[in-house]
């Protein structure tokens, strides 16, 4: 596969990704594709299918590998459903072959709904894939279908996450996002899910970036109500934080086996510690997932800017990361893009 710059060409430390706020931005995470085989209730109306291009496997890699001599040194490959990506194999071959500034390899990950792992686990690991984050929001089969829309989806889910453990796609995480009313009845049972299977179960805060209209503050299951409802039936300790711009504060289980963590956006934001930049399928720069503007990146390189011009873009616009979000606060705007179209 030709790429531009494959090793990327060492910048001064001064050229390195930070914002205006001090922040250094070393966390890339790719949509490559914004379709999706799952239709899960509090993401997507089912009206709704794709809406964006998506762009050649080697022009995914151009874009990284500018991000990559900019200091990135983490890319999580996502979508709507990356799985669904013709060419992802080779994509992570191509992309296990890149070396940070510091000459490490890239740390290498994936979120998915886990429908095709079965299958492609082995060989994404093969491919040079580290890790992956596999999104579950119930552990009863009934009320993970009534989520996904997908007849027999919990099945192949779970196969999935066997798989992907079994191929050392590990630490492997699963994702759970709760909506009061759909799967919060869902909590204790994951926690055993999590022992039990010997994954790291993180339950994510529900953010305002579905589809339709469904996002109200009562609606959110806060971390203290998680934290406190897993602890009645398995008492838990908080664990530290692994690294400073971690998303999930970690709790152990008293008896030290089995691990949780929940990721709590909306009751406590972690914007401050924040260290990601996303690009969508359609190669555009989102500095936030609330971001008001996309920068089209994807467009200048069609126009034939040079690697340093498309570096100098990337640099400009991630200084003007956004401070922080406002979910809850008066005077919000959703972004123009929900969660399934701009990468989660
Ligand atoms: N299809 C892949 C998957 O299911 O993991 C990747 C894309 S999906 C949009 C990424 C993650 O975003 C999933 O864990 C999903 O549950 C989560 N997500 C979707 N909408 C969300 C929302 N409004 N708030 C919080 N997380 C959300």
């Amino acid at each position: 596969m030709a790429t531009a710059s494959l090793n990327p060409t060492p910048v001064s430390p001064a050229a390195r990704l930070t914002d205006s706020h001090g922040r250094v931005i070393h966390d890339l995470r790719v949509s490559i594709t914004d379709r999706c085989n799952y239709k899960c209730v509090y993401c997507r109306t089912g009206e709704v299918g794709a809406q964006y291009p998506e762009l050649t496997i080697e022009e995914y890699l151009r874009l990284i590998c500018l991000f990559v001599s900019l200091g990135v040194t983490k890319v999580r490959l996502t979508g709507g459903e990356p799985l669904l990506r013709r060419g992802l194999v080779e994509l992570v071959q191509e992309l296990a072959r890149l070396r940070t500034l510091a000459g490490d390899p890239l740390d290498l990950a994936l979120t998915t709904n886990g429908h095709l792992l079965d299958s492609l686990a082995g060989p994404l690991k093969a491919a040079g894939l580290d890790r992956v984050t596999v999104s579950m929001d119930a552990v009863d089969a009934p009320t993970f279908e009534r989520i996904t829309r997908v007849p027999g989806s919990f099945e192949k889910v779970l196969a999935g996450i066997r798989a992907a453990r079994d191929a050392g796609l590990t630490p492997l995480k699963i994702n759970c996002v709760l909506v009061r009313g759909f799967n919060d009845g869902q909590v204790e049972g994951f926690a055993h899910f999590a022992r039990r299977e010997d994954v790291v179960v993180r339950f994510i805060e529900f953010m305002p970036l579905e589809e339709g209209r469904l996002w109200s503050p009562e609606i959110v299951v806060p971390l203290k109500e998680i934290v406190s409802r897993i602890g009645r039936v398995l008492p838990l300790v908080e664990l530290p934080p692994r690294e400073a711009s971690e998303t999930a504060r970690r709790y152990g289980f008293l008896d030290g086996a089995g691990e949780i963590g929940i990721i709590a956006p909306v009751t406590q934001a972690f914007c401050g510690a924040c260290s990601r930049v996303r690009l969508t399928s359609d190669g555009k720069i989102r500095t936030c997932l609330f971001s008001q503007v996309e920068h089209d990146l994807y467009g200048r390189m069609r126009e034939g800017e040079t690697d340093n011009e498309l570096r100098a873009y990337i640099f400009r616009t991630v200084q003007g990361k956004e401070a922080r979000h406002h979910i809850g606060e008066p005077g919000f705007l959703k972004p123009s893009r929900s969660m399934v179209h701009i990468g989660g």
